[in-house]
Order: structure tokens, then C-alpha cells, then sequence
């Protein structure tokens, strides 16, 4: 299950979502992914109260400033809070 998913990964068909308690989550990539790059740099919410994660895909995620030497490969954003769906 894991390595199929990992394929995936490689093949730019789904994303991994990171979670507080350290377990990968999967999130279908949108059609501008290509294999071995990713283009889907959006941020993630985790709700709090439903345990649900979102992918923000319209929620492009911030440039990080990094000191000299330092490139970044992957920037993972997830932002916690309450979902649209347990707001009311
Ligand atoms: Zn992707
Ligand atoms: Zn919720
Ligand atoms: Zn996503």
C-alpha cells in the first residue's frame, strides 16, 4: 500500500499532506503535476475539530527567505484552524 502510494508520489499523480502526529497523508495532484515534479505548492489546513485535511490549492504557499548556501526542494505549509464545514 505504502510503496504503491510512494509510485504515485513519483509519477506526479498524488502529493503528500504533512500531519501533526507525523503519518503521510495523500492528496490527488491537479493535472499540472508531471512525474518527478511537482508543481501543486499550496498550503494545507487541518482542521481541529473534524480532523479533516484540505488541500488549499488556490492558497499558493509563501517563498521562504533562506540564509546563504540553503536551497529548498519542498515547502510544506499546513495551517490548523477551524473548516468551513464545522465554522457554522
Ligand atoms: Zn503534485
Ligand atoms: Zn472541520
Ligand atoms: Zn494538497
Amino acid at each position: 500500500m505504502y510503496r504503491t502510494l510512494q509510485v504515485f508520489v513519483e509519477k506526479g499523480i498524488v502529493h503528500t499532506i504533512p500531519t501533526a502526529d507525523n503519518s503521510i497523508l495523500y492528496a490527488l495532484c491537479k493535472d499540472n503535476c508531471e512525474a518527478g515534479h511537482h508543481h501543486d505548492h499550496h498550503v494545507h489546513f487541518e482542521c481541529d475539530h473534524c480532523g479533516t485535511t484540505y488541500c488549499l490549492d488556490d492558497v499558493v504557499t509563501p517563498d521562504i527567505k533562506l540564509p546563504a548556501g540553503y536551497s529548498s526542494e519542498q515547502i510544506d505549509v499546513v495551517v490548523k484552524g477551524r473548516c468551513k464545514a464545522c465554522e457554522k
